[in-house]
């Protein structure tokens, strides 16, 4: 059985961008209200008292947009100076990355994804919605978040049939000349199910296929603890990772759960079952080290509670929340 040891936390819902995939524009969303935001406070509890003594070590900061919340650097410096995290990162869409990044870099944070689905600021403004400068400012973001450091530098790319699939190959060459590592996704039928139609997703070893013509690519000797599998083009200073959760299903090597920026607690990211309310339970008063077990039994049951339905390539579950509210 994987050790579960890695949090990934939203610490926000709302988000600046309004991505096609994640929560395209026009579509109402239900916002958590502040108040029912864990605060910085609670959340640094619930850290302390309940995930650190039952073994989570890694932490990933995501949202909606993370650098949307007013206090993210010092929960960043807050988190970054707890003796046991051993791991800190965040996942960002980087509009506001280039005024944050020394910020972000000087409280502690290492490791930083920002999300890029094309290097056309046509394309990626159809992906992400909005004014036609987005691209420009993310990539500034990009440029500032190498300037300052982070390193590993990771580029996520949802790859989406019929609008960025073409650009495969110029996203690739970006890990040729810089240590940037690009991680290809599937596109996952949350947040905006019916979007893609027939071919949602394109899978990872067509991907895999059209880079190994171009330049060849190799197994990476660095592989991560994470679901991507990574390789490289022969050469190269970064690496090129694909996230296949529709074509070839990682459940059984899951090491994550999943606190949603209102608290609750989700095991598996493909199965609603098994959530625990902490932000409520923390409110009333519930003792922390009751708390402790609770997440504890549910680390036992993980294994029977993670998505066992796609090993045919397809996902025939439907999901109350979208990967900006679960915290994707
Ligand atoms: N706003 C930040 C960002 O976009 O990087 C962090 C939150 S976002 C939900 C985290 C990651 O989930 C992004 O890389 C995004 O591309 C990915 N994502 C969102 N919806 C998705 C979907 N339906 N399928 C696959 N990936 C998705
Ligand atoms: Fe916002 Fe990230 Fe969702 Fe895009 S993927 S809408 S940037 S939370």
């Amino acid at each position: 059985m994987n050790q579960v040891d890695y949090l990934r936390i939203s610490l926000i819902d709302r988000c600046n961008f309004r991505c096609q995939y994640c929560m395209p524009e026009g579509t109402e969303l239900d916002f958590i209200a502040p108040d029912n935001c864990l605060s910085a406070e609670e959340l640094l509890t619930l850290l302390q008292a309940v995930f650190i003594p039952l073994g989570f070590s890694r932490f990933r900061l995501t949202g909606g947009e993370p650098l949307l919340r007013p206090d993210v650097v010092e929960l960043v410096r807050a988190i970054a100076c707890l003796p046991q995290v051993e791991d800190l990162s965040m996942t960002t869409n980087g509009f506001l990355l280039s005024r944050l990044a020394p910020d972000l870099y000087n409280a502690g944070l290492r490791r930083v994804n920002i999300s890029l689905d094309s290097l056309d600021p046509q394309i990626f403004r159809q992906v992400v919605g909005g004014r036609s400068d987005r691209w420009t400012q993310v990539w500034a973001g990009i440029q500032a978040a190498h300037a300052v450091g982070f390193d590993p530098l990771k580029l996520n790319v949802v790859v989406i049939p019929g609008v960025n699939e073409h650009e495969v190959l110029d996203l690739a060459a970006l890990s040729i000349e810089r240590q940037w590592h690009i991680r290809f996704i599937e596109f996952m039928p949350i947040g905006n199910a019916g979007l893609f139609g027939e071919r949602g997703w394109v899978p990872s070893e067509e991907l895999r296929q059209q880079i190994r013509d171009r330049w060849g690519l190799t197994a990476s000797q660095v592989q991560g603890n994470g679901p991507a599998d990574v390789f490289q083009i022969p050469g190269a200073k970064g690496t090129i990772g694909f996230i296949s959760q529709m074509s070839e299903c990682f459940c059984d090597r899951c090491n994550r759960m999943r606190l949603s920026a209102d608290g609750w607690l989700r095991p598996c990211l493909l199965n609603e079952t098994g959530q625990l309310d902490l932000k409520t339970s923390l409110r009333s008063g519930v003792p922390l080290p009751e708390l402790r077990n609770q997440v504890q039994h549910l680390l036992m049951l993980k294994p029977e509670i993670n998505y066992k339905g796609r090993e045919s390539g397809t996902a025939g579950a439907s999901y109350t929340r979208t990967m900006s509210q679960i915290g994707g």
